[in-house]
């Protein structure tokens, strides 16, 4: 099973914020989007970083209250590490857990096509672990 197929069920929509936006901007993006990270993108698409909820967490644990109204740009990882649609998801899989982090960007030929987060590969894992048991139990019946 491949990164493609998790992008077709839950399409490619990428959620990002300008380098302009504030802490508390890319807080309240991830509360309405229901999501853990977002992209940092400037006017021209460039990804320039992820910033994921954890980095939030951190940024108010050093500065309290200030840090909300700092630039997003202060507190993302700017090295984004990304996955590739022909990618298997055990690799995704083992990437995440390798490197502790639980989004992955989704690139072809350089663009940026879709995001994977760790929700979304344990959504797959359930729903291939169900359809092989339905398959077995029809098998067994048959
Ligand atoms: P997460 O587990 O995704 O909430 O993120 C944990 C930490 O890893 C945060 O500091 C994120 O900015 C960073 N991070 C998340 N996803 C990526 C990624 N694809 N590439 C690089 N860093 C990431």
């Amino acid at each position: 099973m491949l990164v493609v197929d998790i992008l077709r069920k839950k399409g490619g929509e990428v959620v990002a914020v300008p380098p302009e936006a504030t802490v508390q901007d890319a807080a309240k993006v991830l509360s309405a989007h229901r999501i853990g990270a977002v992209l940092v993108r400037d006017a021209g698409g460039a990804v320039l970083g992820i910033l994921s909820e954890r980095d939030i967490v951190k940024a108010l644990a050093h500065q309290g209250e200030a840090a909300l109204a700092e630039s997003v740009t202060e507190w993302m990882t700017r090295n984004v590490v990304t996955c590739e649609p022909g990618d298997a998801i055990a690799s995704v899989m083992e990437t995440m857990t390798r490197r502790r982090i639980r989004h992955l960007p989704v690139t072809e030929g350089g663009e940026l096509i879709g995001v994977v987060s760790i929700g979304d590969v344990v959504k797959h894992r359930i729903d291939e672990t169900l359809a092989e048991v339905e398959a077995m139990t029809d098998y067994l019946r048959s």
